[in-house]
């Protein structure tokens, strides 16, 4: 589907009506404002394919588990991301016909996602019998007042006389498609309706969560306001105002439909309903458009600090703003018991919110774009639930404190279960730890590791310990049975990341308590006795560890082995590969993935993106040649990692080509299932493939360093990072890289290789 989307800095932009494409674009067009979001269904009943999607944040159903064969450990449910409640719908009807864009085939069909300012926006004409009409909507979910959505639906007649119907209504018969036994997941409460407003009240299942969306609108004939006398449909599961009117030649109509969406998240729910008029009133009294400037001036602020500006290229900007664009209405980080999940507010599919992938992939990014409390919220997140964590190891056989953090979460209990992940895919605990580090070392402040993190580190270096063990035959400590990054390979033995992580976290979490017992004695002995740590007993057995566990590793070719028996595999490239059968996923038993050498996504080089500091430039590049031509690259996580590897080698066609790939997954349909759902979380990414690869951005030796290597076709890279309470400013064009202390005390930092200070308000210019 490349090409289907204009090209635009700031828009995405569809010009005609596609029904094949109809679930893409509620994809692609999806809104969200941290709070709740929805794909870009149509307003007015649409019967062709479609993916109806309105999703709260936080509110899940506990989907019974469905496997073949049942293991002890197996999760009891899997959360699934809720189909809440549809909000938005406007139904039309034109003289008694209908609108239906199934069945009315449109004219000068537009849809456009304004990525400035965060609203949707559509237009068309239709014919109805001889008359032509004009219809167009706007939409947005306001960022400034985060439970309130506003629609504004007009139609003008260009030589229609007739009359038309408007039917504003709330929804509660929606159901989710992923389901595992297509339960009903809402129960309904209570609704009311009345001429102008309604409510609708309802309750999930089992997790008792309530939402209660209450509507109200205007309308306008001809630019002023008119009051029409509404039919009321009030049912269980359904409110709504029939409203009617007749419609002459040149004429128009304008509906104005506000909705406050409320949960029990925020909300007791014998106060909801007067909570939600109460806020959905003030929100009526503001109006549109006093609503839409607050919500675009707190798209301003956003885009003032977390914008990246790329010269020369249209199709790489849009890229990189509609990925950082998602990323801000998926996560404000105002609410440290959210996360983020792999589809957003963009789609069912994953269920649950939290991966590894929040630590690995979307951390960097909210640690240099938004304020410190963002990403410092994710990691009080998994603070939170540490307990969880360790009950979730005791399940599996650990005891003494051990933690295993679950791959899959809402609430901090395992949801996924598939033994080769539940149980082995181990490696995403190391990814905690390390979040934890990487916030302490960007920020320099040590108050979440010492208050916090210590708690979560000892945990997780407590489950280190046990799940490894000496091997007599090797004289070493090994780490087996587990799945590491790449899923295509499952019960391995020794994977080299995982060994990685295991290793660094027990070291890492020794260093800071030392750092701690000298620097506060007291919160060291307190932290010793709440967690039961017993440094004469358990330091030693991790330095032992960390001293003598094995690491395979290639002698022939000198690269890291990705795991123990690698090379015994079919060793073949992912170019070799007939394109027919990509991807292997789609073609291929899974016996057969599994005896073969392809990599999902980075593995080994994952090890190395992360602790890149520790190995020379020649390692990273016998290691990058090995693994990247037996990758696949089938999961979205894979081309950002590699771009960024590629562009620090200046293997600069290699690192635009994945940087394409990533930064336009979902715009270009790479992975063929864009209509599922955005992948959110490889956006962040993508933006680590911009400031960390081609901004060649790092840090080292405690202070930041840019290194940039743009690709040959960018006439400039310009990009701000919140950095310690500064705002630097980075603009690099082909031979010269300037960075602006725009904010904040004097810095030092790496420039394209020499140590430099930047005063305050003060700028430094390097020659590359
Ligand atoms: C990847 C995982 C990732 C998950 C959710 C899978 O395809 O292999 O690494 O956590 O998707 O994004």
């Amino acid at each position: 589907m490349k090409g289907y989307y204009q090209e635009d800095p700031w828009s995405i932009v569809e010009e005609g009506f596609d029904p094949v494409m109809q679930e893409a674009s509620e994809s692609i067009f999806s809104l969200g404002n941290g709070r709740m979001g929805q794909r870009a269904n149509f307003e007015e009943r649409y019967t062709g394919e479609t993916l109806q999607g309105t999703y709260l944040a936080g509110v899940y159903y506990p989907d019974k588990t469905r496997v073949g064969w049942w293991k002890n450990g197996y999760p009891e449910y899997f959360a699934k991301v809720l189909n809440a409640p549809n909000w938005i719908g406007i139904d039309i009807e034109i003289n008694g016909e209908q609108l239906d864009l199934n069945r009315i085939k449109p004219a000068a069909f537009r849809r456009e996602l304004n990525m400035r300012h965060g609203f949707l926006e559509r237009s068309f004409e239709i014919y109805i019998g001889e008359g032509k009409l004009e219809v167009s909507s706007r939409r947005f979910l306001s960022m400034k007042r985060d439970e309130i959505g506003a629609i504004r639906y007009a139609i003008r007649s260009v030589d229609f006389g007739g009359e038309v119907v408007l039917t504003p209504y709330i929804d509660g018969s929606v159901v989710n498609r992923d389901s595992n036994y297509d339960e009903k997941f809402w129960e309904m409460e209570s609704s009311k309706a009345v001429a102008g407003s309604g409510y609708l009240m309802a309750c999930t299942r089992k997790t008792g969560f309530v939402s209660c969306m209450t509507m109200g609108y205007t309308l306008e004939l001809n630019g002023e306001p008119v009051v029409v006398n509404p039919e009321v449909v009030q049912m269980e599961d359904y409110v709504s105002n029939r409203v009617k009117l007749d419609l002459g030649r040149g004429e128009e109509v304008v509906i104005y439909k506000y909705v406050a969406v409320l949960t029990s998240m925020n909300h007791q729910p014998e106060k909801m309903i007067s909570n939600g008029i109460k806020i959905l009133a003030g929100a009526m009294e503001t109006g549109f458009d006093r609503l839409f400037e607050e919500h675009a001036s707190a798209w301003d602020e956003n885009w003032a600090h977390s914008d990246i500006i790329i010269g020369g290229d249209t199709a790489a900007q849009q890229g990189i703003r509609f990925n950082i664009f998602q990323l801000n209405q998926t996560y404000t980080g105002r609410d440290e018991r959210l996360n983020i999940g792999p589809k957003g507010f963009t789609g069912e599919k994953y269920g649950g919110s939290t991966y590894w992938d929040t630590e690995a992939y979307m951390i960097p990014f909210y640690l240099s774009s938004a304020s410190e409390e963002v990403a410092r919220n994710l990691l009080v997140y998994r603070y939170k639930q540490l307990g969880k964590a360790i009950e979730n190891a005791e399940k599996l056989g650990f005891s003494h404190g051990a933690a295993l953090y679950p791959m899959v979460t809402m609430n901090g209990e395992e949801c996924h279960n598939e033994w080769e992940i539940t149980f082995e895919e181990i490696h995403r605990n190391g990814a905690i730890a390390f979040a934890i580090y990487n916030y302490t070392r960007y920020t320099g402040n040590r108050e979440y590791l010492e208050q916090q993190g210590l708690e979560v580190l000892i945990a997780i270096s407590r489950f280190w310990r046990q799940r490894i063990n000496w091997s007599g035959e090797k004289g070493k400590y090994v780490l087996l049975g587990v799945t590491g990054p790449n899923e295509y390979e499952n019960n391995v033995n020794n994977n080299w990341y995982t060994n990685k992580m295991a290793a660094w976290t027990m070291s890492y979490t020794m260093e800071s308590l030392d750092h701690l017992e000298k620097s506060d004695p007291g919160a060291f002995k307190k932290l010793m006795k709440k967690t039961g740590f017993d440094p004469a007993e358990e330091s030693p057995a991790w330095r032992d560890i960390i001293k003598r566990l094995h690491f395979p590793y290639e002698e022939d070719q000198r690269v890291f082995l990705q795991q123990d028996g690698f090379m015994d595999k079919e060793q073949r490239m992912a170019a070799d590969l007939d394109p027919e059968e990509r991807p292997i996923n789609q073609h291929w038993s899974w016996d057969r993935i599994l005896r073969s050498c392809f990599i999902k996504q980075a593995d080994v080089l994952q090890g190395i993106f992360v602790f890149e500091d520790e190995y020379d430039l020649e390692t990273i590049e016998r290691n990058f040649d090995f693994y990247e031509p037996r990758t696949v690259h089938e999961s979205s996580l894979s081309p950002c990692v590699h771009s960024i590897l590629a562009a620090r080698l200046g293997k600069s066609e290699k690192a635009y080509e994945m940087y394409l790939r990533t930064s336009r997954l979902d715009l270009d349909d790479y992975n063929h299932e864009v209509d599922e759902g955005l992948h959110i979380t490889s956006m962040g990414g993508t933006w680590m493939s911009v400031i960390y690869g081609f901004g060649g951005m790092m840090m080292k030796e405690g202070i930041l360093s840019f290194e940039p290597h743009l690709p040959a076709n960018w006439e400039s890279l310009s990009f701000k990072i919140l950095f310690r309470g500064r705002i630097l400013k980075i603009h690099i064009n082909s031979d010269r890289v300037t960075i602006d202390n725009e904010k904040g005390d004097r810095v030092e930092l790496f420039l394209a290789g020499s140590r430099v200070k930047i005063e305050r308000s003060g700028s430094v210019i390097a020659n590359l």
